[in-house]
């Protein structure tokens, strides 16, 4: 099967699932080469296995809110590729969850997997469910509710999950006591769990430091740093709240964060005690950014709308932008304001922020650019640490921690330069980290033979 074959095959066997189409197309088009130099590939029908999940699970999830009403939403497991590991990948607790969200995150997750070099398969789960607006007891009565289903299919050996978006170290909490109480064992079930309690120092910086310091290695390439460029960031959770962090402790200085509903410019860029307020107000607040600008006036607001034909937020004079919020928020229209305005650099803190058309805007005017599988692997690397320090039942410290993330994110960076160097597409890092990502579990699959 040629590519263009495979293409419309898989179309054909996937209707209605617009994202994990986006994802696999991606990945087709970077990996041919890869397919013809490796006959094996295409007689062992690699590519279409890794295609497939290799278990879905789809489940009722049934509770009972503050008012006594009962609560119905959905719950998933996407269990995609185990063929180097444990199925490993996050959990996403928002009402835009489907099984195609689901799917392109699994199978993205099986790539970034591999390229961080520990022994993790790929997998991604999650729930229609909207924390939003809930109460705490709310929350918690619909994480256990959803692990009642969830225990049966992971384990510490098996599938170890962890946050993602809407599910964070309150949600892991709960679903890690669920899980405890329904196996009667205390295993490393999941990552992202409280220190003191299993959890590994840096896991919760992990996700944004590894993005800013895979953007680091990619300016040195240039012989170029953070030091004073101006940085665009999207979103004001996880990933943003540490990429954020990281810019201002190389240097940088970061002009925006966003949340659903809007978006605050500071002119002045974000300080130490700006971005604490932000913590504070987005995780125990639990508040919008709108109101960051009634506490620092240096800064403006303007709604976001989520299906204007552009985001406002990408038409601001940057050297570098990082996107940190999900799927599919910098499109052609975006990515053209970007390169007008002389961007230097995008790397992926989300998954798939990107459209294909974005990135081939970025890309064909020379901007860097780092696919979210390459350079927000850093959260998942630092999970794998956690399992490691689980199985061998000890607590790195905290600096141990952060020169492991580096050296990783390093190896990351280089790896993915060096593949697309060997395939003729030198500087191209989705390229890159698509044939890297995909040598290693192929290989693996071959050897394994037709499971
Ligand atoms: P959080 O839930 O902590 O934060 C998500 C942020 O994005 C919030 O500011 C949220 O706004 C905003 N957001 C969510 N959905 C939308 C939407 N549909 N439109 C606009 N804004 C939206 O999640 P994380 O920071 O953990 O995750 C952010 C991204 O990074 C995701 O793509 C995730 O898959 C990816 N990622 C996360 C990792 C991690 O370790 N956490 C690891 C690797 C990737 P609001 O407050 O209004 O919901």
């Amino acid at each position: 099967m040629n590519t263009s074959e495979l293409l419309a095959a898989v179309k054909a066997r996937n209707p209605n699932e617009p994202e994990f189409l986006q994802a696999a197309e991606e990945v087709i088009l970077s990996i041919a080469p890869v397919i013809d130099k490796n006959p094996d590939f295409a007689r062992f029908r690699i590519l279409e296995r890794m295609l497939e999940p290799e278990r879905m699970i789809s489940f009722r999830v049934t509770w009972l809110d503050d008012k006594g009403n009962v609560q119905v939403n959905r719950g998933y497991r996407v269990q995609m590729n185990s063929a180097i590991g444990p199925y490993k990948g996050g959990l996403r607790f928002h009402p835009s969850v489907t099984p195609s969200v689901l799917k392109f995150l699994a199978f993205e997750q099986v790539f970034k997997n591999a390229l961080t070099g520990i022994p993790m398969g790929g997998g991604k789960g999650g729930s229609d469910f909207d924390p939003k607006g809930k109460s705490d007891n709310e929350v918690m009565k619909f994480c256990q509710a959803f692990m009642g289903e969830l225990y049966r299919h992971i384990g510490h050996r098996l599938d170890v999950p962890a946050g993602d978006i809407g599910v964070g170290g309150r949600e892991v909490g709960y679903m890690f006591g669920a899980y405890k109480k329904l196996q009667n064992e205390f295993t490393g079930v999941l990552t992202g769990k409280g220190i003191g309690w299993g959890g590994s120092l840096i896991r919760t910086e992990a996700t944004g430091y590894g993005l800013i310091y895979f953007a680091e290695n990619m300016l040195q390439t240039k012989n170029d740093s953070l030091k004073g460029k101006v940085c665009l960031v999207s979103g004001s959770g996880n990933v943003a709240q540490y990429a954020i962090e990281k810019i201002i402790h190389l240097g940088g200085k970061a002009v925006t964060a966003s949340d659903s509903t809007g978006y605050i410019y500071d002119e002045e860029g974000f300080t130490k005690e700006k971005l604490e307020f932000l913590k504070d107000l987005k995780n125990n607040k639990r508040g919008r950014i709108k109101e960051y600008v009634e506490k620092f006036k240096s800064a403006t607001y303007k709604d976001i709308d989520g299906k204007a034909d552009s985001n406002p937020l990408w038409s601001h004079k940057a050297d570098c932008a990082f996107p940190c919020a999900t799927q599919n928020e910098v499109n052609e229209k975006d990515a053209k304001h970007l390169v007008k305005n002389g961007l230097k650099l995008l790397a992926e803190g989300a998954n798939m922020p990107t459209t294909i058309e974005g990135i081939n805007v970025l890309i064909d005017a020379g901007v860097m650019y780092a696919p979210g599988k390459a350079s927000n692997a850093g959260g998942v690397a630092t999970s794998g640490l956690e399992m490691t320090q689980n199985y061998m039942g000890t607590n790195w410290s905290a600096e141990e921690v952060d020169a492991k993330l580096k050296h990783i994110m390093k190896n990351i960076h280089d790896t993915s330069l060096a593949a697309a160097n060997e395939y003729g597409k030198a500087g191209n890092y989705m390229v890159g980290a698509n044939i890297a990502g995909f040598l290693k579990v192929a290989k693996a699959m071959v050897a394994q033979g037709v499971i």
